[in-house]
């Protein structure tokens, strides 16, 4: 049976900066399994119209592999993708891909102390399991009543149908998150009519997006310096934006006052504003940066209702009012599945612990990294690791060291298996839901960062750079380490 040092799972940013940094650190015996045909992660999977990244590219890239020929400030997925493939191929990580090969499920050997993992295409054996799956990989549909007798089309966004022609139908588009806000400007003027279905409105504020010229391309290109500085620029101007995020929610009024101000210019109609306005504190869920969006919803071929679906028939949508709708499609842009996001992942850690009983109430990594009961076994970007604010490369960069830093270590020391105490977990998931308590995102809003039981495990409450530095220098003392 195959047998590797490391096996990472996922072929996204946190898979391929694994890779990268192995090999920049001389181990090369390592496998990154993708489960689908071709690699890539998140800017891969979603290609909706108008799909691109709202955190500035500079930033949002490895800061090993920087790319000085992004062609605007936020880059269009294409672009995204492209820097993935050609990430791959100059980090040398091509030879260790392996598409079309899911992982099923891993069983802790410990007495090998090492995982034995069943894939799609065989066995094999891993002495440490790394996942960079992501969060947002499993779409979230809703259930409405007679969903099932709809006799149109139906697809959510994260599988984009590009072969229906979307020419002159009418389309119901559920949800009104960071994907929506995104195609459904790029989709409402082929269509002969968009019924815009919003449970609560986000908060929008205008994206400062731009092209790069020619010349400051030029710059970034030979001056490495000025790559570092307009990244530090960017790195900045989104991480003090914790301070009202995580410290003091109140100073997001100021910028709720700029929010509506723009949504004003270009809503005029009292009654479509009223129903645009949130009522919670911005920044509680994400904050949404948009250019083209209010002005789409003015069309008219364009209508927000705000009142639910009650019904879905063959060809049409009985809406909250019980008017209704005829559609010949239904677009889901609602959302992910974060409770499912290791998925169907059949994971047996020590003595046959499985990954559901061991995250019964969430999982209680330590770190957002590690787990007591799953030796060897490392997250990168797991729970409590997410941001509103800022880059997740900064983050899967910091995570991504620590767990370099445990592999090496076992190497070094001969170590069989490396676990997380559970006092230690425990104790700092404890810090860790202490510190949320006086964050925006724990202010009362419904939204993806909180689970079913209301408790957030999905966003960092700190500074980036205070993720960092927790993750320089592997904390041996917290784990238990076995030897042979
Ligand atoms: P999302 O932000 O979770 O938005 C889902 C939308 O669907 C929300 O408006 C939600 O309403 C609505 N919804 C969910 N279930 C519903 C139901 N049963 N009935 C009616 N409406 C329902 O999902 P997303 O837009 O796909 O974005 C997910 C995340 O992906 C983002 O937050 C972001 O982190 C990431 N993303 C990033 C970018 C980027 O530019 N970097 C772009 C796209 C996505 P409620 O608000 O009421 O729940």
């Amino acid at each position: 049976m195959p047998h590797y040092e490391v096996v990472i799972i996922g072929s996204g940013f946190a898979g391929l900066c694994m890779g990268a940094r192995l090999k920049q650190a001389g181990i090369h015996d390592f496998l990154i399994l993708e489960k689908d045909k071709e690699f890539g992660g998140t800017w891969r999977v979603n290609q909706y119209p108008g799909c691109a990244c709202d955190v500035p590219s500079h930033l949002y890239s490895f800061s090993f592999l920087q790319n000085p020929e992004w062609t605007r400030k936020y880059a269009p997925q294409r672009e995204l993708l492209a820097y993935t493939v050609k990430a791959a191929q100059d980090l040398g990580l091509m030879p260790h891909l392996r598409l079309d090969t899911a992982l099923l499920s891993a069983e802790y050997d410990e007495a090998a102390g090492a995982w034995r993992l069943h894939t799609s295409r065989g066995e094999m054996i891993a002495k440490h399991l790394v996942t960079g799956m992501g969060a947002l990989g499993r779409p979230k549909l809703p259930t409405l009543p007679g969903l099932e007798s709809f006799q149109g089309k139906t697809f959510h966004s994260q599988q984009w149908d590009h072969g229906y022609d979307l020419q002159g139908k009418r389309v119901a588009v559920i949800g009104t998150g960071a994907s929506a806000i995104q195609f459904v400007p790029e989709i409402a003027p082929k269509l002969a009519q968009l019924d815009l279905y919003q449970r609560t409105p986000p908060w929008i504020l205008p994206r400062p997006d731009r092209a790069i010229s020619k010349a400051e391309r030029w710059l970034l290109r030979h001056f490495s310096i000025s790559r570092w500085a307009y990244r530090a620029l960017n790195y900045v101007r989104n991480e003090w934006r914790y301070i009202a995020f995580g410290k003091q929610p109140a100073l997001m009024r100021a910028t709720q006052k700029l929010a509506l101000a723009y949504m004003h210019k270009h809503i005029r109609d009292p009654e479509l504003r009223r129903k645009l306005t949130p009522d919670y504190t911005m920044g509680c869920k994400r904050i949404l940066l948009v250019n083209d969006y209010y002005q789409t919803l003015t069309r008219s071929n364009v209508a927000v209702l705000g009142n639910g679906i009650r019904e879905v028939r063959a060809h049409s949508v009985i809406d909250g009012d019980g008017q209704e709708r005829a559609v010949d499609a239904i677009i889901f842009a609602t959302g992910f599945d974060l409770e499912q996001a290791l998925g169907p992942l059949e994971l047996k850690g020590r003595g046959g612990l499985s990954l559901q009983q061991a995250s019964r109430d969430g999982l209680d990594a330590y770190k957002g990294t590690t787990l007591p009961g799953f030796p060897n076994f490392y997250m990168i970007a797991g729970p409590n690791t997410g941001l509103g604010h800022n880059s997740m490369i900064y983050m899967i960069e910091s995570g991504v060291n620590y767990i370099l830093q445990a592999i090496q270590m076992t190497q070094l020391q001969r170590i069989k298996s490396l676990e997380v105490k559970a006092d230690a977990a425990g104790e700092y998931n404890r810090q860790i839901q202490q510190k949320l308590k006086g964050t925006v995102w724990n202010s009362g809003c419904k939204s993806w960062y909180l689970n079913s039981r209301g408790k957030n495990l999905t966003l960092w409450p700190g500074f980036t750079f205070e993720y960092r530095r927790i993750m320089k220098k592997f904390d041996a003392d917290q784990y238990h380490a076995r030897f042979d």
